[in-house]
């Protein structure tokens, strides 16, 4: 099927290769040469196309600038032991899209359109991907409603893009995060199964008073009672206790991180007991208090785990053990970037591998 898609290529004629520096960028701030675009007309995905990264001229009426009609994906690339790309899970980010896409009366995409679009694309700006350690190629998907119509309804055209940007080594400070118990992130009926833009407008407020307050991030309670533990800012979150790991169950409010069901394989696999169910606040602080919370920390896919120092509740700060006491988190860390680098077997079969 992937073979069957037509590409046209535009390609640069000055590479901006040269002008990178990976040791001085910050995260999401630089672009590689090429993107890969496809617009909807009439029901169909046409005019697959790869196109220098370049601005694009929109109508001010534009939908999606109104009511937001847009989702988005994440996901990385490596380069592997001998010059290949490693693709981490990219089919699950694909299948995700299209979930998030039902959410906001989206069309879905093709295999072919998601999947072709990004090997072509790996393909034509594979210089981009740095091999240094720690370093990757940061992928982000995304559609948009392109109808130029300000009433409210779906939209009868959409782009789909996707543009890539080289990361230097990112290491995520352990975090001080606050337990939020007014503002939401989601609840159950609303919208924050699916990656849509949205949502991420919404949690700045919130996310911004925490910082004010000396926090990095919040930690996001159901919507309907403040009492049982979600998500910490736009990661989802795990706790060690004794030899088991908790970790709030994916659904209508919890979204289904790809970093996270990799987390719980591999815990599986070293026969940690994996409790994914509802997480009360109250039995989280006890566990601080008895001693028995070893590790706390947030999962995704731009920094893989980011350690949770300080946990702040109803006013008081309660300090965790010591990041480097942390076996778990630091193993888990350790044996993904192996698996996503191609150092150590790919058991699951986790990573594409591009020519
Ligand atoms: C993207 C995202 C995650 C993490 O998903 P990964 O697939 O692991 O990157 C978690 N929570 C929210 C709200 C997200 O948007």
């Amino acid at each position: 099927m992937i073979e069957t898609l037509t590409i046209k290529k535009t390609l640069v004629s000055n590479s901006k290769l040269s002008e990178l520096n990976l040791d001085d960028i910050q995260f999401g701030s630089s672009y590689s040469d090429h993107m890969f675009v496809a617009d909807y007309r009439d029901g169909e995905w046409i005019d697959c196309r790869i196109v220098p990264f370049d601005n694009f001229s929109m109508s001010p009426a534009m939908a999606v600038l109104h009511y937001s009609q847009s989702i988005f994906e994440g996901l990385k690339a490596y380069s592997g032991p001998n010059g290949e790309i490693l693709v981490f899970r990219p089919v699950d980010n694909f299948l995700r899209m299209n979930e998030s896409a039902v959410r906001m009366c989206m069309p879905a995409l093709p295999e072919e359109v998601f999947m072709g679009g990004l090997l072509e694309l790996l393909k034509t700006d594979k210089q981009w991907v740095p091999n240094d350690e720690g370093t990757s190629l940061y992928i982000r998907p995304f559609m948009i409603a392109t109808d130029e119509f300000i009433g409210v309804r779906p939209s009868k055209t959409y782009r789909f893009m996707i543009f890539t940007s080289p990361a230097g080594v990112y290491y995520s400070e352990p975090v001080r995060v606050k337990v939020e118990k007014y503002y939401s992130r989601a609840f159950p009926g609303g919208t924050g199964a699916a990656k849509a833009g949205g949502n991420y407008a919404a949690s700045l407020y919130p996310a911004k008073l925490a910082q004010e307050a000396g926090y990095h991030q919040l930690i996001w309670t159901d919507g309907l009672t403040h009492k049982f533990i979600e998500e910490a800012g736009t990661m989802n979150i795990m706790f060690v206790i004794g030899d088991r790991i908790l970790t709030s169950k994916v659904g209508e409010t919890v979204l289904d991180g790809i970093t996270k069901r990799s987390v719980l394989q591999l815990a599986t696999e070293w026969g940690y007991r994996v409790e994914e169910r509802d997480i009360s606040v109250k039995e989280i602080i006890e566990a601080i208090e008895n001693g028995t919370l070893k590790e706390a920390f947030g999962t995704g896919t731009a920094a893989t785990i980011a350690h949770i120092a300080v946990i702040n509740n109803d006013g008081t700060d309660y300090e965790l053990p010591s990041v480097e006491d942390r076996k778990f988190s630091n193993r888990v860390l350790k044996e993904l970037n192996d698996i996503k680098t191609g150092q150590i077997e790919d058991r699951y079969q986790w990573n594409l591998v591009v020519q």
